[in-house]
């Protein structure tokens, strides 16, 4: 199949922006006119350096990142932040607020528990994760040294619709699936970690963004590449850095800001998950149960009335380019994921296939 005739809606590693590739592929071996590629060349050499702050500098102008936080480039991905979070910003003993919305919030707290108490403050299992609980419902200990969410579920397909108020308390968000995805108030926050290779470029690099004020107490065990304020020092190069993930990810914000923004991408990605949620809905055919304020933008999961026919759905529909909607084999049913690289036109393409496999199977 050429990739002309591919639209890609895998949850991640996901589908990149065309332009981003092929610019990678044109100076592949032949980088900036240097006679050596990006990958080949030192992390510490003048030319790469600019290639990291560029990163750096159009990731914070995305975010419009406040003075007063540091952007990390780390590896490891966001499991790895699962036990960088506590060993940063946490004692042995000391209590830490979750709030459980989903699997990957489940894995984030079953790793904390290592290192620390964790009090589940909100905690949607009993509705197999289908909704946020309303914040006014959250019991917060007030000896919690932060509260950790997980915003997007890309698993279970819900979204946070607000952002915690959590007072002084430090806030803490993995934001692996959606961060980009729309302009968000990083104040907020004292903490944001993502994994790249949803949203914002290739995997092998992790964004992390940490207010200054929580440098520098991480518990001496921490692994010193696990250590914030170390790297923080090193810029984000204590050792190797994964220069190429890097370079990936920076030619994915140049794209963000030359199709408009956060703004741009935010109009684009409600256009997209209002059609599909919308279809859905309507069909008769498929469903969606995630409670409507609370449903993904970036991760639609849906389910056939009739599961049987999931398995066939999933193959007739590679057997026209549309790729990857099989759903997270921890929970099945299927999911099409709507990354910014994803287009309307693929979106589109998906519902001319549903509407066809409804009429064929219905
Ligand atoms: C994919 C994902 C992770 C895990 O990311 P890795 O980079 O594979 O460790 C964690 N949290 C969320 C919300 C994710 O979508």
């Amino acid at each position: 199949m050429l990739r002309s005739d591919v639209y890609n809606f895998s949850a991640g590693p996901s589908a990149l922006p065309q332009a981003v590739l092929e610019k990678a592929a044109a100076e592949l071996c032949d980088w900036r006119g240097s006679g050596m590629s990006v990958m080949e060349i030192s992390h510490r050499s003048a030319a790469f350096l600019e290639v990291a702050h560029q990163a750096e500098a159009d990731l914070r102008a995305l975010l419009a990142v406040p003075s007063g936080y540091r952007v990390l480039f780390l590896q490891g991905g966001a499991s790895l932040q699962f036990a960088a979070v506590p060993l940063n910003l946490s004692s042995a003993g000391d209590t830490l607020a979750y709030a459980n919305t989903g699997l990957w919030s489940e894995k984030a707290i079953v790793e904390a528990r290592r290192y620390a108490t964790v009090a589940v403050v909100a905690d949607s299992s009993a509705s197999g994760h289908r909704h946020v609980p309303p914040q006014s419902q959250w019991q917060i200990p007030s000896e919690a040294r932060y509260l950790h969410y997980t915003s997007n579920e890309t698993i279970g397909g819900v979204e946070f619709p607000f952002i915690p108020d959590v007072g002084d308390l430090p806030l803490v968000a993995d934001m692996s699936s959606h961060i980009l995805s729309r302009p968000l108030d990083v104040s907020r926050f004292a903490l944001i970690y993502a994994g790249a290779q949803k949203n914002a470029g290739p995997s092998g690099i992790t964004l992390v963004i940490v207010r200054e004020d929580l440098l520098g107490r991480a518990r001496a065990l921490t692994p010193q590449v696990m250590n914030y304020q170390a790297q923080a020092a090193e810029g984000s190069m204590l050792n190797t850095p994964p220069t190429y993930s890097w370079y990936l990810s920076g030619l994915v914000f140049q794209w963000i800001k030359a199709q408009g923004g956060l703004a741009a991408m935010a109009i684009l990605n409600d256009q997209k998950a209002e059609a599909l949620y919308g279809y859905i809905d309507a069909s008769g055919f498929y469903r969606n149960d995630v409670a409507r304020a609370d449903r993904s933008a970036m991760n639609v999961v849906f389910n056939l009335l009739d599961a049987r026919l999931e398995p066939v759905f999933v193959s007739e529909a590679a057997a026209v380019g549309l790729m990857h909607l099989k759903g997270h084999q921890r929970v099945g049913g299927l999911r099409a994921s709507l990354y910014n690289a994803l287009p309307m036109a693929g979106v589109q393409a998906l519902l001319t296939f549903m509407r066809d496999f409804a009429t064929r199977h219905g």
